[in-house]
């Protein structure tokens, strides 16, 4: 019987030369059983192309390693509760993002549902959905709350995605800033996660430690075992009913960094 491999990975940067296919290379060279890109400036509404000789290399490259899964994280900008002007350019630059994740056949993208009604967030998910076609699986993440923020309660993310084809992403920094007590008992916030949301509808996990308290609604990643959830990540890491999922880590990153966070996620294996 083999045993099942858990799988994890960085946000992996592709600002390099060979963009997009850069990040498959990064992921290579790191060891990675997955990998998360934004497919354009987070921050700028300005697209980016992808050249077709860049899809060809990261489609080619990845099938070198095995196909491995790849995530997409949507703009910051994307505010799919807003009216007028700026919800026309959430569901563009989100449907832009899913067109990009077909072409380089990436299985998920991820995005923050916004600030407003829950209704007008699924129609605008909607709605990029079908501008794109496709199969890409779209995945509104959870948030660390404040403001008007949809997504932080896990009921919310509930209503946000029943009856229709979207998933969920799980955000531990997110669920442990918007008061989920993940720090101190990770298997029951797991077991709340799947008793209103369901697992079945979480495949990918950004497990990010937490820099801001706890319930202090702030949105600050800390490297694995720097920040307040410390330890009780492992549980996450390694809990049986998360086994098939992809774990993100969403973390500044140099050589140093990198090190430090693949030695105790290997130390947790
Ligand atoms: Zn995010
Ligand atoms: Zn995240």
């Amino acid at each position: 019987m083999s045993k099942k491999k858990i799988r994890y990975g960085f946000h992996l940067s592709i600002a390099g030369k060979a963009g997009v296919a850069g990040a498959v290379a990064e992921a290579e060279s790191l060891g990675l059983g997955c990998f998360q890109i934004f497919a354009k400036s987070p921050r700028m509404w300005k697209p980016r192309n992808l050249s077709p000789k860049e899809v060809e290399s990261f489609r080619a490259q990845r099938e070198n390693l095995g196909g491995i899964p790849a995530v997409i994280h949507a703009s910051y900008l994307v505010n799919l509760a807003a009216e007028g002007e700026l919800w026309d350019k959430s569901v563009f630059s989100l449907a832009d993002d899913l067109s990009k994740a077909e072409a380089l056949g990436v299985e998920y993208v991820v995005v923050h549902p916004g600030s407003g009604s829950h209704q007008r967030i699924r129609q605008g998910a909607l709605k990029a959905l079908s501008l794109a076609g496709g199969k890409t699986k779209l995945l509104l993440e959870n948030t660390a709350g404040g403001g008007e923020k949809a997504g932080n309660r896990f009921e919310s993310l509930a209503e946000l995605v029943k009856d229709t084809e979207l998933g969920v992403c799980f955000d531990t920094c997110h669920a442990f800033a918007a008061g989920y007590p993940i720090h101190q008992d990770p298997k029951g916030v797991i077991k709340e996660l799947d008793e209103v949301v369901g697992l079945e509808r979480i495949p990918v996990i950004h497990l990010n430690d937490s820099v801001g308290a706890f319930g202090g609604r702030v949105d600050h990643h800390a490297h694995l075992m720097e920040g307040k959830i410390g330890l009780a990540l492992k549980q996450v890491f390694t809990d049986s009913r998360l086994a098939e999922k992809l774990f993100i880590l969403e973390t500044p990153r140099s050589e140093q960094e990198d090190a430090h966070n693949l030695g105790v996620l290997r130390s947790w294996l």
